[in-house]
């Protein structure tokens, strides 16, 4: 507590669980006072190489030793070789790179209306989003995302987003008029429930853009670095956007975020339109670099598809063998839902009693986000602690 107010010192925003963690490696954590945990939340699909991992940890140590930060008025040789890397291996021209999601999806509307701005249209400044989405916790990305619990109070929000449901193509054609500048989406929506957009929509949603010169906005900050089992959620759908987001999984733990995008859609943001103090500095970009060295290794993704086909599969035979307690679980790759007919916080709760840490989400959903890096017996270890949290829930 603070010394003259009944605040606690640290703003209460967070209903923190009574867990202090002091050491991590792999998928597990050990509190300080020494219980052991496997992590299926990875810091909320951050960790993706699990805590602690030798190459970033090399890394972050070499790089500290050597230069932290020099300004963006210089050219950063760490952060050239990642815009290059992530250019070179995703739909991408070019990158901004900044210091969160909430950053990179700023970045992404900064980038959509400036489009149209120096086409010569600058009425074209609206943007479409859906309903039950999550973009971070700035003006912007919370008037994008809508939401009761992300809005009330913080009024005046930012105008310029039309919402739709989610998966309603109708709904979205309609939404569509001349003031439109970008539809933002994220392919599988995260805190919204692990909600995966169907691939018609994604096709749909493409073709749709395109017949009306709309620039489609990806937020890949949670479904994207390899969580899916590709680099890019999108990849498993063919359909590519003109601007993404990402950050979480980027750093590995690490705090940075990055806006990619086609040449054509960068058009308007030219020098001075945007900036960032600590955006890429070499010791962000020299650990984003490191991640990406471990998920480019051959095999890397394919392990992650065939860890994340056998989680599902063994979650599916739970949920068909318990129906009592679960009604359904969805998902790709390593970013698995799973819909307890009870309350999710509540089974979240039981199964951290009985070691293994999960995410809530939206819809009830109870999310599994292992490491990337997770191993068979450390699924089969995950499924057996919710298997008998259900049987002596049942008893
Ligand atoms: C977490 C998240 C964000 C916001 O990221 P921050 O780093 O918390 O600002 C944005 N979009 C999606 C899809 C996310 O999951």
């Amino acid at each position: 507590m603070s010394p003259n107010a009944a605040i606690p010192s640290l703003l209460p925003i967070y209903n923190r669980i009574d867990l202090v963690f002091e050491r991590g490696l792999g998928s597990w954590l050990w509190t300080t006072d020494g219980r052991r945990f496997l992590d299926f939340t990875s810091g909320i699909a951050v960790n993706g190489l699990g805590h602690c991992h030798p190459h970033l940890v090399k890394t972050l140590q070499d790089q500290a030793a050597k230069l932290w930060h020099v300004s963006n008025l210089f050219r950063i040789g760490e952060l050239e070789r990642l815009a290059d890397r992530l250019v070179a291996n995703s739909f991408a021209e070019t990158v901004f790179l900044c210091n969160s999601g909430a950053e990179a999806m700023e970045a992404c509307i900064k980038m959509a209306r400036r489009f149209h701005f120096h086409r010569g249209q600058p009425e074209r400044n609206r943007i479409i989003t859906f309903e039950g989405a999550f973009h971070g916790r700035t003006m912007a990305t919370i008037s994008a995302a809508g939401g009761t619990r992300l809005i009330e109070g913080f009024a005046p929000l930012l105008d310029g987003f039309d919402q739709v449901p989610f998966g309603d193509h109708e709904a979205l054609e309609a939404a569509v008029t001349e003031a439109t500048a970008g539809i933002l989406i994220e392919p599988i929506q995260g805190e919204g429930g692990i909600r995966p957009l169907p691939r018609v929509c994604l096709e749909g949603l493409r073709e749709l853009c395109d017949r009306h010169d709309i620039l489609l906005i990806f937020d890949e900050v949670q479904c994207g670095m390899g969580r899916t089992g590709q680099l890019f959620a999108h990849q498993h759908f063919g359909v590519t956007p003109d601007i993404m987001g990402l950050a979480k999984g980027l750093g590995g733990g690490f705090p940075i975020g990055a806006c990619l995008a086609t040449a054509r859609a960068a058009s308007g943001m030219t020098t001075s339109t945007h900036g960032s103090t600590f955006g890429g500095n070499p010791l962000a970009s020299a650990v984003a670099s490191a991640v990406l060295d471990v998920m480019l290794e051959a095999g890397f993704l394919d392990t992650v598809r065939a860890r994340g086909d056998y989680l599902r599969e063994r979650a599916e035979a739970l949920v068909a063998r318990h129906g009592e307690t679960f009604e359904l679980v969805r998902g790709t790759g390593l970013m698995v839902g799973l819909k307890p007919r009870g309350s999710n916080l509540e089974l979240a709760a039981a199964l951290r009693a009985a070691g293994l840490l999960t995410v809530p989400a939206g819809d009830n959903i109870v999310r599994l986000l292992p490491p990337l890096t997770v191993s068979e017996a450390e699924i089969d270890q995950a499924l057996e602690t919710i298997e008998t949290c259900c049987r002596e829930r049942a008893a």
